[in-house]
């Protein structure tokens, strides 16, 4: 998506250990008139699959996944990153690996939020190692709801998780997607 990649070029800041800052319109400071632009996107790619949740993580791809929703007018539903601890038993729970924090958390989702029959859109913000990704679709699985596809803002095509996703069978659509990137040179997107 062409105005997503001018912007990444113009106000994305790469640093060191192949992470992609975008706090000024997406991660911290959020464009409402881009997310617009991605939500009618993201209609144009899933519209036709009949989605009836669209499931995403705390924090930053609630942003992109509420914009979108009004596209599909569906519910979002968040997976919530929770100490284990405070886990009760009505919930599904899959064990992330955080590629930016690195380190391991476990998501929920209440068991009253998904349910066998849904078609389930997740949406995030970036895909790395693919993790995250992952963990959604554990739970989508544990719901016995249908996993419709993955539409990511921000794919680092350089990393192995778009690979790994796509090769269980999973839809992935991303709206940018970064061949390489430097803290010297920027960023390349794939064609
Ligand atoms: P994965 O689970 O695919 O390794 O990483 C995806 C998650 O890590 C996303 O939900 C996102 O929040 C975070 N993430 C991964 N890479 C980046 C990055 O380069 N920049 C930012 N801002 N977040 C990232």
């Amino acid at each position: 998506m062409q105005l997503l990649e001018e912007r990444i070029r113009r106000d994305g800041i790469v640093r060191e250990g192949n992470v992609l800052k975008v706090d000024s319109f997406l991660n911290h400071q959020i464009d409402v008139t881009l997310l617009n632009e991605m939500g009618r996107e993201l209609l144009r790619l899933f519209g036709d699959d009949g989605v009836t949740k669209i499931l995403t993580i705390e924090a930053s791809g609630i942003g992109i996944a509420c914009i979108a929703a009004q596209y599909f007018n569906v519910p979002v539903v968040f997976a919530k990153k929770a100490a284990s601890k405070n886990i009760s038993g009505d919930v599904y729970t899959s064990r992330v690996h955080s590629f930016t924090k690195d380190k391991y958390y476990d998501v929920m989702v209440s068991k009253d939020f998904l349910h066998a029959g849904d078609r389930v859109l997740i949406i995030d913000d970036f895909l790395a190692k693919g993790a995250a990704l992952i963990g959604l679709c554990d739970i989508i699985n544990q719901a016995g709801a249908t996993v419709v596809g993955a539409g990511i803002a921000i794919e680092k095509a350089f990393q192995d998780g778009g690979k790994k996703v796509r090769d269980m069978g999973i839809r992935i659509e991303s709206l940018a997607r970064v061949a390489s990137m430097s803290p010297g040179s920027g960023v390349v997107f794939a064609e």
